[in-house]
């Protein structure tokens, strides 16, 4: 008795055929082979047609999987770049945002002319705007702000990633504690510059359930308020943290432009005013102290 013809193996896959069937849109696709192969993006061409083995393609239909059911990005590979920096992001923390990079460009051109300024950063997150500003400035000394502990890990790790152990301003101060109350230990801190980017999202947004926001840590998106609460405790005990002239600069949402302003002059800020991000959208608002 003859035996048949073996059964043929299957036709090894390549990177250009997982990411023509993959269904997620194909950037993302591409970052996630990326991530699965540990491949630079020009190799996703070059080696395009290259056999892959069952492994990594098991460890691509993972990572698709889990966007797939809707985790972000940036916490499947666990970077996201801001302001050309890489920085580590888990579910403990807000994924830095594009339009965010305007609050680091507005404080470092607040501070431009001022010889090793005092920088506060209050609900840091991952540190990215503090650490930004300690990249750009390296004279800056920079303290930063966290209610969650679980945060201020991440940030102190993107820390000693980014930041030089040498810079003159010295390492970041991470507080952990909720706004100024985090001062408590050092209640005579002056700043040239104070920046936010805290929770502004209404309670009530239905954005809140939908898309990558559900994945981020809620007490970063929203005050379980109007959206404005974390502005009114920010801006009401700012002047008392900001030496004469000091910059207050605070990133809001879309249609939030004209109260924080209104918060600002109700508390005799001057020069009050607000940036457009690179969507036109009005995004950060502030003023300088009196
Ligand atoms: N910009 C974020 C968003 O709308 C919100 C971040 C925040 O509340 N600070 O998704």
């Amino acid at each position: 008795m003859t035996s048949g013809p073996a059964a043929p193996a299957p036709p090894a896959t390549t990177a250009s055929a997982l990411l023509r069937g993959s269904p997620l849109p194909a950037l993302e696709a591409r970052v996630l082979l990326c991530h699965a192969l540990g491949w630079r993006r020009t190799e996703l061409i070059t080696r395009g047609d290259e056999p892959l083995g069952e492994q990594a393609e098991a460890a691509f239909r993972a990572l698709e999987g889990k966007r797939a059911a809707g985790v972000p990005i940036a916490q499947i590979v666990g970077m996201r770049e801001f302001y050309g920096l890489a920085f580590d992001v888990t579910p403990d923390v807000l994924i830095p945002r594009p339009e965010t990079e305007l609050l680091v460009e507005t404080a470092l051109d607040a501070i431009s002319t001022i010889a090793r300024p005092r920088v506060l950063d209050l609900g840091t997150g991952s540190g990215a705007i503090a650490i930004a500003i300690a990249v750009a400035r390296p004279d800056a000394s920079v303290t930063a702000v966290d209610r969650s502990p679980a945060a201020l890990t991440v940030a102190a790790r993107n820390a000693a990633k980014l930041l030089d152990p040498a810079r003159p301003g010295g390492p970041v101060t991470w507080l952990q504690g909720d706004w100024y109350g985090a001062l408590a230990s050092c209640p005579e801190a002056r700043f040239d510059a104070i920046v936010s980017n805290p929770p502004y999202i209404a309670a009530r947004d239905p954005h809140l359930d939908e898309g990558d926001l559900r994945f981020e840590p809620r007490g970063a998106l929203t005050d379980e308020s109007d959206g404005l609460s974390a502005f009114r405790a920010i801006i009401a005990h700012a002047s008392s943290f900001l030496a004469h002239g000091g910059h207050l600069w605070l990133e809001h949402g879309y249609d939030q432009a004209e109260a924080v302003r209104a918060l600002l002059m109700a508390c005799g800020f001057e020069n009050v005013g607000s940036l457009r991000d690179l969507a036109g959208i009005e995004r950060t608002t502030g003023g300088s102290r009196a």
